[in-house]
């Protein structure tokens, strides 16, 4: 079996073709500034066989296609033809509160993807043009769209509504949806598996720490707050983005400070967190954090607030789950930063959490490891997310039910 696991997003496409053995990866690839001067195509598969170029590439749709091209390359390739390819599961970005599962995709389900463009301009439409594509180049597969808000649909009214007139949730559908939910829900899934909780039964604190941040309260594997809301803009501070702040603010810098729709929405996207609070040296936090010991004291107050923020939401939904089995670091920041783990949790007595200093620093090839001391209530984990296998374990449960007539 050989499926096609497809994230088209804003500026690339990314693909990994797994098969013909469960969890058998057979090439991977990306085509990244799409409409950029110095786009580039990686492609590599599991032959050693390595491709890496500029292209001239414009679209979703020329980048998917020069993916497939490189998939059936008689000299590089790792399929004979296309045709190999049972099934396509596209990562989608937003389902809304219509989607809370993977689904095959059909006139409805696209239709829904349409419908929220408005509400992720950058990621919905480049998703929906994967699709189209992958129909075109695929039409013997099944394609599957696999939502990153669909884990959060079940975050419950009480944290999803926003104190705001209700006609702006019943009719204008303003609300939080969460994002990074293909993430969060791999991430709780296998630290619950790791420690030998039933996954129905985990509760769990989930801290997705890459350029984009976010931290999810899991009850009884279900989540149930998330800190990502309407947009990817709110809850922690991220790499270019503000992540929470008093909505008076934007009032304020367009009405005293004069700043445009397009000026706004580019300073709280694009030049605010870690970049905008080290006054634009950095957005990425090994070089902040390099900064920092070199002297730098924005840096170093940078560091500080990303640290604060996340703290604050540990505390706080430490309180929604009441109780909670364990807390768990993923992403490029979560996985990597001992630093930024110790500045979080380095004096939690208060609930419970005592971390193993040296577990914390060891760097441990790239698997599961267990952060906390023995006397921790709260056990500690960093797990590796790999959203591609998840993409792919949600593809294949979807063809199993889909071949039994469900
Ligand atoms: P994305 O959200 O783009 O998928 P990643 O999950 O790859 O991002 O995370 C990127 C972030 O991880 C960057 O800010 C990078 O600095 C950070 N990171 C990676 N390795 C380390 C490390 N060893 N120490 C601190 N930060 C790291």
């Amino acid at each position: 079996m050989h499926v096609l696991v497809f994230n088209a997003g804003s500026s690339s496409v990314k693909f990994t073709c797994f098969g013909p053995g469960p969890d058998q990866i057979l090439a991977h690839g990306m085509v990244e500034r799409i409409g950029l001067e110095g786009t580039l195509l990686h492609c590599q598969t599991s032959g050693g066989q390595q491709i890496k170029r500029e292209v001239d590439i414009g679209s979703t749709r020329e980048a998917a296609e020069t993916l497939a091209g490189c998939l059936v390359n008689p000299e590089s390739g790792c399929l004979d033809s296309l045709e190999q390819v049972q099934a396509v599961g596209h990562r989608v970005v937003h389902g809304g509160e219509k989607i809370n599962q993977p689904v095959v995709i059909n006139k409805w389900v696209k239709d829904v993807v349409r419908e929220y463009f408005e509400l992720a301009p950058l990621h919905n439409p480049p998703n929906l043009e994967g699709i189209e594509a992958a129909e075109n180049m695929f039409p013997q597969a099944v394609q599957v769209g696999v939502f990153d808000t669909a884990f959060h649909t079940t975050i419950p009214p009480e944290a999803y509504l926003y104190a705001l007139p209700l006609e702006l949730y019943e009719d204008a559908k303003i609300r939080r949806y969460g994002f990074h939910g293909i993430s969060h829900q791999y991430v709780s899934r296998t630290a619950a598996q790791y420690l030998g909780i039933e996954p129905g039964s985990f509760n769990g604190i989930i801290c997705h720490l890459g350029n984009g941040c976010s931290i999810t309260a899991v009850k009884d594997g279900r989540s149930v707050d998330t800190s990502m809301g309407l947009t990817p803009l709110e809850g922690l501070v991220m790499g270019t983005r503000c992540g929470d702040l008093d909505p008076a603010i934007v009032l304020h810098l367009m009405e005293h400070r004069g700043l445009s729709l397009e000026e706004t929405k580019a300073l709280l996207n694009k030049n605010s967190g870690l970049l905008g609070l080290t006054g634009g040296r950095a957005s990425d936090l090994r070089d902040i954090i390099e900064a920092g010991a070199e002297g730098d004291s924005r840096a170093d107050a940078a560091l500080g607030v990303f640290c604060y923020r996340l703290r604050k939401y540990i505390g706080a939904y430490s309180a929604v789950l009441g109780r909670v089995d364990a807390l768990v670091f993923t992403a490029g920041v979560g996985e990597n930063s001992a630093l930024v783990r110790r500045m979080v949790l380095g004096e939690m007595d208060v609930l419970g959490i005592k971390m193993d200093h040296e577990r914390n620093q060891a760097t441990v090839g790239k698997g599961i490891r267990e952060i906390s001391s023995p006397q921790s209530l709260v056990r500690l984990l960093v797990v590796p997310t790999q959203e591609e296998k998840e993409i792919l374990g949600q593809v294949l449960s979807v063809l199993h039910t889909h071949h039994n007539g469900g």
